[in-house]
């Protein structure tokens, strides 16, 4: 496979599929702006294993694949992900073989994973766009972790706003682009031109 993926050849054209990486910190609007880009583009979203905790609102194989740490380690072993990455002590990773599929269909995939994986995509997908979501401000990030309402403890929101300076910091060395997520319809607005100029590209 190619390093932008397989193409498809339709009435003699090749057309490869688009492969976007959507990062940010914990509870900056990842999740919202990607069933928009889904609504609005007709994007593919990418479905996570993780073993983390299933959240009240969250629903198995849509939100995430919720496993255990044995199934998810068999899964390692199998190669089935395409990256995976240790966060906040549970480990997280994308299927390959559904990515591989829809970029072979030609569309435009969406993995909304961290910083760590971002670095992955990069390395196996040198053409993938690269974007990063930035909050307004601190304060709005724990106010946002808080209202998602999956009744994380002081002690995980603290973590979390402390993983998120560092994964600020790094994604500025090697990321596409960084969009702030103050007023929700710019951001969507920016991430949506940023996929346009790429696909151009
Ligand atoms: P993530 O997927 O990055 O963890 P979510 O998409 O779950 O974050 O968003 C966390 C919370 O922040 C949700 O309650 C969501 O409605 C809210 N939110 C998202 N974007 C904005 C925004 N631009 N302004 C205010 N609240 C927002
Ligand atoms: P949450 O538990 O808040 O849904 O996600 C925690 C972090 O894990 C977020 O930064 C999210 O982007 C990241 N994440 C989710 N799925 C994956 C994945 O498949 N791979 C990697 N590397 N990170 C992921």
């Amino acid at each position: 496979m190619s390093s932008e993926g397989a193409t498809r050849s339709v009435g003699g054209t090749n057309l490869p599929g688009t492969l976007v990486v959507l990062s940010g910190p914990s509870g900056v609007g990842k999740s919202t702006i990607c069933r928009r880009l889904v609504e609005r583009l007709g994007a593919s979203l990418s479905v996570s294993a993780t073993t983390r905790p299933q959240g009240r609102r969250e629903v198995n194989g849509k939100d995430y694949w919720f496993m255990s740490r044995e199934q998810f380690e068999d899964k390692i072993r199998c190669g089935e992900f395409l990256e995976y990455a240790e966060v906040f002590g549970n480990l997280y990773g994308t299927p390959a073989d559904a990515v591989r599929e829809q970029i072979a269909e030609g569309k435009t995939v969406i993995l909304e994973i961290d910083v760590q994986g971002g670095r992955a995509v990069r390395k196996l997908f040198p053409k993938a766009l690269l974007l990063f979501l930035l909050p307004p401000n601190m304060t709005a990030l724990a106010e946002r972790i808080q209202g998602r309402n999956r009744g994380e403890d002081a002690e995980t929101l603290r973590r979390r706003l402390d993983a998120a300076q560092r994964e600020i910091d790094e994604a500025k060395t090697f990321y596409t682009k960084m969009i702030v997520n103050d007023d929700l319809e710019k951001a969507i607005q920016e991430v949506v031109e940023a996929i346009g100029q790429n696909c151009g590209a």
